[in-house]
């Protein structure tokens, strides 16, 4: 994979190595643990690059591992759209691929060892009254009345919750660590709990499922993880995670850096939330371009590689803060600036018809594919007699400075001619343009006057004949809250919807080059912004969508920022 150079400082970087010039780690080996109960985000893209991109640059390994220990949410279908969404990004983790399921056995032993060793015990108390029990952050918790029963009760009691002698909810297994701690998490938190639930891999073999906190510090060190790399909300619960560890005869005990999370502006992140905007059929599938999600952002048109380069530049902080989604814009265009072929469409189209035009002409135009890359060489763009331009390039009654058509105005068409507006056609009825007429200089072919007159605009435009008709569909923000965890009360996500995120353009004329694209290609489309073909496209009934504009005010900002 092509390295990004935009290489920001980051904590955990100088942790690691710092640790292999102690020799504290002999070899890096991180993972990247996602619950499937969700497709995965951009917030995630950070977490992946980070995890596999510290294994990478130190010769270490990274694991894919399903933390899948709650069988209700989690589905097959998950499971599948994480693994291609890593493997899009551009990461590969071998045969290391675990699901936290694959554990249960030994972590049932682990609890098993922990009640031996009077370090758990299981817990009649309802959820209702664990919490009432545990106290507050002000004030110590009170010992469950169950807390001393013995070894043999416990390790007894234990067994029939596995066998499902008792209903959901009836009773816990829970560590046995200190009720008045002022961490929360550590006054005698559960560590199983009965759920008679099928789960995706294991099925029916189990009704207890242990939680989070005891699944995920084992996991880790079952495989031998090195640095156990997760989002800041965890850092209360590392103390619990080293406890969990010093409890057991593991192989190792790994140790758990914590790091900000992504916050995105106008995008929002939570996976509930995100379902709920699936299931409500707020959006059209987890993939609908407008989605942060990485297959969402893949239909848009995003790149494994922007999104690679957009995670280094963030660089990996520990206190959260907000990233402004234009730079995210930013290094997809840097990308596809490169790499997009360009081409004309236009989106609302204006007929216009050349005069002086020899009637059954037509010409074929030399046109530059990528002015940033010689090597993607030329194509060659079909011209005649009868042409579109946008609607919005002619203004019948032009204010000043717009260069671009108007009556008796000239400009320059892309690559072809000059051409000068003499007429202008109107439906009677409704009085809205139809059709403008023209003339065009055979002189300036190829967008050149040999007697040096200058014009100040440029359109372009595609042959009436040899265009193909395409959708466009453009995008805008999903919501329009800049900070969505700034929702006021009584408000939610759904009250800040943004009803022009999806505008649908469904009479677009393209450039017969693009009649056998195939999806997922990239295009720039001169003048209007990079675009994506979309998976339901079809010879035929062309669907492009706009990955992003042109205008790049992040560029501007950026320029301030470093001539301020
Ligand atoms: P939830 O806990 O709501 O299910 P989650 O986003 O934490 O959501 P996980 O599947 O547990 O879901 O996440 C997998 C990994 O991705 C975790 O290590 C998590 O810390 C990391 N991650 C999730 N969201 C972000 C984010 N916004 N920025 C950086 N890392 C993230
Ligand atoms: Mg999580």
């Amino acid at each position: 994979m092509e390295e990004t150079n935009n290489k920001v400082p980051n904590f955990i970087r100088t942790i690691i190595e710092e640790d292999l010039r102690t020799k504290k780690t002999e070899r890096v080996i991180t993972r990247f643990p996602p619950e499937p109960n969700g497709y995965l985000h951009i917030g995630h893209a950070k977490s992946i690059c980070l995890n596999f991109g510290m294994a990478a640059e130190f010769n270490g390994r990274c694991h894919l591992r399903f933390d899948d220990t709650n069988p209700t949410k989690e589905e097959d279908e998950y499971v599948q759209s994480i693994m291609e969404d890593v493997r899009w990004l551009g990461f590969d983790w071998g045969r290391h691929l675990y699901y936290a399921s694959d554990y249960f056995d030994q972590l049932y032993d682990y609890a098993v060892h922990l009640i031996k060793t009077e370090k758990a015990y299981v817990c009649d108390l309802s959820p209702d009254e664990i919490r009432e029990y545990r106290g507050t952050l002000t004030g110590p918790g009170k010992n469950s009345p169950f807390r001393d029963r013995s070894v043999e009760e416990n390790l007894d009691l234990f067994a029939r919750m596995r066998a499902g002698e008792f209903p959901n909810g009836t009773r816990t297994l829970r560590a046995r660590i200190d009720m008045a701690s002022p961490n929360l998490n550590m006054r005698d938190p559960v560590i199983y709990r009965i759920l008679h639930a099928k789960h995706h891999r294991t099925g029916a073999k189990w009704c207890i499922y242990p939680t989070y906190d005891f699944t995920h510090c084992i996991s880790d060190a079952l495989e031998e993880i090195t640095h156990s790399i997760c989002t800041l909300e965890f850092e209360d619960h590392r103390p619990l995670y080293d406890w969990v560890l010093d409890q057991l005869p593991v192989p190792c005990h790994p140790q758990q850096i914590e790091f900000a999370r992504l916050n995105l502006t106008y995008t929002m992140m939570s996976k509930r939330r995100l379902l709920a905007l699936v299931q409500e059929k707020l959006v059209s599938g987890w993939d609908d371009p407008r989605m942060p999600t990485l297959s969402g952002m893949r239909r848009r048109g995003y790149t494994p590689k922007a999104i690679r380069d957009f995670s280094e530049r963030i660089g990996v902080a520990k206190r959260d803060s907000m990233v402004d989604v234009q730079l995210l814009e930013y290094c997809l265009r840097e990308d596809l600036n490169k790499v997009a072929p360009r081409r004309m469409a236009v989106l609302r189209p204006l007929r216009v018809v050349l005069h002086n035009y020899p009637e059954g002409q037509t010409e074929e135009l030399p046109a530059i594919n990528n002015p940033e890359d010689p090597s993607m060489g030329t194509r060659n763009v079909p011209f005649s007699r009868v042409l579109y331009i946008e609607q919005e390039d002619f203004r019948e009654d032009p204010p000043k400075k717009f260069f671009r058509l108007a009556p008796g105005q000239e400009v320059r068409l892309r690559y072809a001619y000059f051409i000068r507006c003499v007429d202008v056609i109107k439906d009677k009825k409704s009085g809205e343009i139809t059709e403008l007429h023209c003339t065009y200089d055979p002189a300036t072919r190829g967008g050149d006057a040999p007697d040096g007159r200058k014009v100040r605009g440029t359109l372009h435009w595609v042959s009436a004949d040899h265009s193909v008709p395409a959708q466009v569909r453009l995008y805008d923000h999903l919501f329009t809250l800049p900070d969505l965890a700034e929702i006021p009360e009584g408000k939610d996500f759904r009250d800040y919807l943004n009803p022009q995120s999806l505008q649908v353009l469904s009479d677009c004329y393209v450039e017969p080059q693009l009649a056998d694209v195939s999806p997922y290609e990239h295009f720039q489309f001169e003048r209007q912004g990079y675009f994506n073909v979309d998976p339901s496209s079809k010879k035929g009934a062309l669907v492009f969508n706009r990955s992003v504009s042109l205008k790049d005010t992040w560029a501007k900002i950026e320029k301030q920022n470093t001539e301020s």
